[in-house]
């Protein structure tokens, strides 16, 4: 008899991941991709001595698993922290950056004079924030919307100025229809354990403080890296120590259930692959069309999953032709300041590395629920129209040396209100000898990407075994 074999479709972050940690278990595989490269949203290129992300360009440390996957693959002396002494983040304000003020740790203020003293947030905004000091807990575990948590606990300003551009930012989703307990269920967590998010959030600080995680080189872990290279290096390690059958230019057409046990997947060159198991990690409206026939409750479940397409556009500058004052790691801009870009990030204070000596490296994100007017413009109407918000928000007003432009339509899944119980749903009506795995399910970040994909590779191990 010969082994069992799996098929892996798609050949993004997870189905990488998935083919690493099946293939550390010792099983046969095929990894199929659709399109002409490996690593789907993780895309780097190298021009003339700038290192440019098209998709992400870094992952954070606290959830362990790209770490550790870096380290698994060797990539260990290459990765690399933010520029923590540059560290400062502005948010939008009236127009004008604003800095974020010192101390504040994900949306809570940790530092008195600081908050005190910023622009950012009225005095009557500031008092209420401090009312979450007082306010009960919610105690009866159900899932509620961002917005409503951050109003509830902290006030309006609070979500308009901070969590709605820093952390519904992160997930391109909007904070009153984005799932609490599929993004943020920590903060429900510290809640319930300590009555208050500021009280929780100062307790885990004070814990962390007292037990601190050297990293490899004894230093203070960064909580977000990269690579020297940037991300897609994790891609080409995957891609050199895989050694299955890797296939691209090859999308997978249809699938059927066997009679006895297994799938045949029928692939877009007119031939058909047999295997025990699949794993489908593309994106999740690619597995509702695929389970349509075989599976309709789940597919039915995966089609209800919300996508919005993002892009994001790279430029560089000479650095003599910039004003003296750059906004640190950038700007975050709440949806309620109506601008046709999300953020700006200064891509080479950020990272070291990203530019060459005297020039500087921008990246402006746009499209998603705040700007979706400008996913429809065109290279050169987008190019026009982002140079100026660099000239009204940062009086950048000197012609590029390069830019990039890379478009992603329908590539963010949105994790709305429920999302923990459909994703349940989905995988309860699966058919047995399948999984779905990724992005579109227990978390966006190239970290949650990795541990689904071991943990399906443990699944499908018990189930062959
Ligand atoms: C602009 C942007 C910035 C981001 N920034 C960050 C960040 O800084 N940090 C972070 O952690 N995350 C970030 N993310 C999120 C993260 O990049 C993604 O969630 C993650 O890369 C998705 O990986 P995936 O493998 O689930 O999906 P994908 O990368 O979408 O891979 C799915 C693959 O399936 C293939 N496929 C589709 N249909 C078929 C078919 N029929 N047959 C075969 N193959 C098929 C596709 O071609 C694709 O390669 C960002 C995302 C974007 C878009």
């Amino acid at each position: 008899m010969s082994p069992p074999h799996i098929a892996i479709v798609g050949g993004g972050i997870a189905g990488l991941s998935a083919a690493w940690y099946v293939q550390q278990r010792g099983l046969s595989y095929t990894l199929l991709e659709q399109s002409d490269r490996w690593g789907g949203k993780l895309l780097t290129e190298w021009i003339d001595g700038f290192v440019v992300e098209g998709g992400p360009d870094s992952f954070i440390t606290q959830k362990p698993w790209g770490v550790q996957l870096a380290r698994e693959l060797g990539l260990g002396e290459r990765l690399l922290g933010t520029n923590d002494a540059a560290r400062k983040v502005y948010v939008l304000h009236k127009g004008r950056p604003t800095p974020l003020p010192d101390g504040v740790l994900l949306i809570v203020p940790t530092k008195f004079k600081p908050f005190v003293l910023s622009s950012l947030i009225s005095p009557l905004g500031k008092l209420r924030m401090g009312l979450d000091l007082i306010i009960p807990a919610r105690r009866d575990g159900q899932d509620e919307t961002l917005a409503d948590f951050v109003t509830r606990r902290l006030g309006r300003e609070a979500l308009d100025k901070i969590a709605e551009p820093l952390l519904s930012g992160i997930y391109n989703a909007e904070a009153d229809k984005q799932s609490l307990l599929a993004t943020f269920p920590r903060f429900r967590q510290l809640e319930q354990e300590h009555g208050s998010l500021t009280r929780g959030i100062l307790a885990s600080r004070r814990s962390r403080q007292a037990a601190p995680q050297p990293s490899a080189n004894g230093k203070a872990p960064s909580m977000f890296v990269s690579f020297t290279g940037g991300v897609e290096e994790l891609v080409q390690a995957l891609c050199a120590q895989l050694t299955g059958n890797l296939r691209l230019h090859c999308p997978v057409a249809a699938l059927r259930r066997l009679d006895q046990r297994g799938f045949a997947l029928d692939l877009a060159d007119g031939s058909t692959l047999q295997a025990d198991a699949v794993i489908l990690a593309t994106p999740a409206f690619v597995a509702a069309d695929l389970l349509a026939e075989q599976a309709p409750e789940a597919a039915a479940g995966l089609a209800g999953i919300r996508y919005v397409g993002t892009g994001t556009i790279s430029l560089a500058f000479r650095r003599a032709d910039l004003p003296a004052q750059l906004p640190g790691f950038g700007v975050v801009i709440p949806a309620s300041e109506r601008r046709p870009i999300n953020a700006i990030t200064v891509s080479s204070v950020k990272f070291d590395g990203r530019a060459p000596e005297g020039t500087v490296l921008l990246r402006a994100f746009f499209g998603g629920s705040r700007s979706p007017q400008s996913m429809a413009l065109d290279d050169e109407a987008l190019l026009r129209t982002v140079r100026g918000e660099l000239r009204s928000l940062l009086d950048i007003d000197a012609q590029p040396l390069l830019h990039r432009i890379y478009r992603w339509p329908r590539s963010n899944p949105q994790y709305d209100v429920g999302h923990l119980e459909r994703v349940a749903a989905i995988e309860a009506a699966l058919p047995a000898g399948l999984w779905v795995t990724g992005s579109p399910y227990r978390g966006v970040g190239i970290p949650d990407c990795v541990k689904q994909a071991q943990d399906t590779a443990a699944a499908v191990s018990d189930y062959l075994s």
